[in-house]
């Protein structure tokens, strides 16, 4: 996809179904980082992921997000992933009938690479292949019958074949045992490069073992309440979440309008 842009989010808010999410989160991705998005289930990681996919169930009520000089929410989410913005979800959805093989040449016949046949199945082998995969995996329907494993290898196919400028990760390690997680994350290692912007969102640090983070951000209650590296996650490895609530509050107090009587009553949601 050429040279690396930065991915730059802006004091964005989010609402789903009426209800406000993220409220107000900065950051920048720039090319040939790597950051770790970590927090609390139901801090508001995954519909981070959602809104900068155009997901129709998550309103943007301010804030701005660019991809280089692009405005990221005034394109559809089809124009996102042709300006390199690659999203591999928490839940792979199913495609029956249509292979792993078609899905991502159709991928990137959009994307308007057209690489010819023999092109195409080398570079499909490697990357099948990079990921410790057998290569029958290519005339597979796509998800269907997939351990959470193959699915996960299946979206770091993608990632591999579709070469994003930035890649959004949400919970690939989820589910996963570690020698999955293994598989997965020297997948992404080998993708790492100064053209790739990468944002692992991650609720465990098991993943951050094997995928080096350049930087470490904590989201709780819809903001990221603390930027830093490794130690970081060493603090969550050793000592959970709860100092988050605990440290983090006066932050997201200090900028909450609503926020402390819905943390009071210990609203943190679902996942
Ligand atoms: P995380 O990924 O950090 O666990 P989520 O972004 O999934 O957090 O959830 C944040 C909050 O938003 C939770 O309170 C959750 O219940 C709510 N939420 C997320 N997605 C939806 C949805 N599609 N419909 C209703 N509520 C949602
Ligand atoms: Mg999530």
């Amino acid at each position: 996809m050429g040279e690396g842009i930065a991915l730059e989010i802006t004091d964005l808010q989010a609402s789903v179904e009426g209800k406000q999410i993220l409220r107000g989160v900065t950051l920048r991705v720039g090319p040939g980082e790597v950051h770790a998005l970590m927090g609390p289930n139901g801090s508001g990681k995954s519909t981070l992921a959602n809104t900068l996919a155009g997901h129709p169930r998550y309103e943007v009520t301010g804030g701005t997000a660019r991809m280089g000089d692009q405005d990221v929410f005034a394109m559809s989410p089809d124009e996102r992933a042709r300006a390199g913005l690659f999203l591999a979800f928490q839940y792979p959805i199913e495609v029956p009938g249509v292979t792993v093989a078609n899905f991502i040449h159709s991928a990137l016949k959009a994307r308007g690479v057209a690489l010819p046949f023999v092109q195409f199945r080398k570079r499909l082998l490697e990357k099948i292949a990079l990921l410790e995969w057998d290569e029958n995996v290519a005339k597979r329907y796509l998800n269907e019958g997939f351990s959470g494993g193959e699915r996960k290898r299946n979206e770091i196919l993608q990632m591999g074949m579709l070469e994003p400028r930035i890649a959004v990760m949400d919970e690939t390690d989820s589910g996963l045992d570690v020698d999955s997680i293994k598989v997965v994350s020297n997948g992404v290692n080998a993708l790492r490069g100064p053209n790739l912007g990468v944002l692992v969102i991650t609720h465990y640090e098991r993943i951050l073992r094997y995928i080096q983070p350049d930087f470490v951000h904590v989201m709780w209650q819809g903001r990221i309440v603390f930027s830093g590296g490794r130690e970081l996650v060493d603090r969550i490895e050793k000592d959970g979440y709860d100092w988050i609530k605990a440290e983090g509050w006066a932050d997201a107090a200090a900028h909450a309008a609503s926020g402390p009587a819905e943390a009071a009553a210990g609203k943190t949601g679902g996942r």
